[in-house]
Parts: structure tokens; C-alpha cells; sequence
């Protein structure tokens, strides 16, 4: 039974969570969004390689699974978690998620920058998000947008993502079956 259902589990198997990010755009970092590094003259700042699209997705599903936020599973305090990859994040998150019972089903986020194009790289980020998050490519939705000049992002002074994901109850019991009926055959 995950985390926080209590008796209920059966009756509300599904939940979903929203999150937000933003990073600054700055000289000398390499811009990696969704996974994908992007040609760009800047990139975003950050402990880590500040993925803003994944964190505001990592925090879609811990929020989810009302499990914190990113800050406390990865603080950037810690030095475990320099220049750490977003996509590694998004696998421990996933596990995080496993231990409390859940699993994720499908994730929608949108990107805010003026530059670079973001169009071009769309279905590389599903693919990295889609293997990070152990679902099939369909599920992963990433739109991009500018702040048509306006505020930070408008301005080209940051990039920012929000994200909203399904997760649902995990079944264990019915995966144990599968895998003995199975034997060798890859999970997902
Ligand atoms: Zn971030």
C-alpha cells in the first residue's frame, strides 16, 4: 500500500502533482534541457547541470506521490549532487517513487524560453525523459513556448518548465507474476 493512501489505496490509486522551475541563462555553462544538450552561447546555472524541464518534472512527481521536493531529496548543499545530471536525478526519483509504492504513468510539461528553438530537440527530450521515467514515449509530452519578450525568460535572462504528472499505485504482486510466467523478458 503506498505511502499516505492508508485505507483508501484502492479508491484513489491515482494521483497527480505540478511542478516549476527556473534557472538563470548564463556565459560558460552548457544548456541541457530534457536531457539533451543544446547548442546554445549560454547555459543554465546551477549546482547541478540545472535541467530545468526535468526538475520541474521530478518535482511534478514527488509532488505526486507528496513526497517533498527536489531541494530535499537532492540538496545542492550536498556535493554528491554537483553538475549531477538531470536525468540521473529523474532515475532516483523514479526509485524514490518505487519505494513508497508508486509509479509513474505520464508526465506534460512546457518549457518558457526566447532561445534557443526548442522545436528541433522535442523528440530527443521525450526519448530521455520517456527511459528516465520507465514509459513508453507516448506518455511524455514537452511543449515549448516564448514569453513573447516579457519577464526573465522573455528577456533571455532564464529558462523556466512546469510540469504536471500521473502516477498510480504500483502493483507488485501482479509484476511478481509476470516475471515468473516470463523469465528473460526485459521489464519495460
Ligand atoms: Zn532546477
Amino acid at each position: 500500500m503506498p505511502e499516505g493512501t492508508g485505507g483508501a489505496g484502492r479508491e484513489l490509486p491515482w494521483r497527480i502533482g505540478q511542478g516549476w522551475d527556473l534557472h538563470r541563462l548564463v556565459p560558460g555553462r552548457r544548456l541541457v534541457l530534457g536531457g539533451v544538450e543544446i547548442a546554445h552561447e549560454r547555459g543554465l546555472a546551477g549546482h547541478s547541470d540545472a535541467d530545468a524541464l526535468i526538475h520541474a518534472i521530478i518535482d511534478a512527481l514527488l509532488g505526486a506521490a507528496a513526497l517533498g521536493d527536489i531541494g530535499a531529496h537532492f540538496p545542492d548543499s550536498d556535493p554528491a549532487w554537483k553538475d549531477a545530471a538531470g536525468t540521473d536525478l529523474l532515475e532516483r526519483t523514479v526509485a524514490a517513487l518505487a519505494r513508497a509504492g508508486w509509479e509513474p504513468v505520464q508526465v506534460d510539461a512546457t518549457v518558457v524560453a526566447e532561445a534557443p528553438r526548442l522545436g528541433p530537440h522535442r523528440e530527443r527530450m521525450r526519448d530521455a525523459i520517456a527511459r528516465g521515467l520507465g514509459v513508453a514515449r507516448a506518455m511524455v509530452s514537452v511543449k515549448a513556448k516564448t514569453a513573447e519578450g516579457l519577464g526573465p525568460e522573455g528577456r533571455g535572462e532564464a529558462i523556466s518548465a512546469q510540469a504536471v504528472a500521473l502516477i498510480r499505485a504500483a502493483r507488485p504482486a501482479a509484476d511478481e507474476t509476470r516475471r515468473a510466467r516470463s523469465p528473460g523478458t526485459a521489464e519495460r
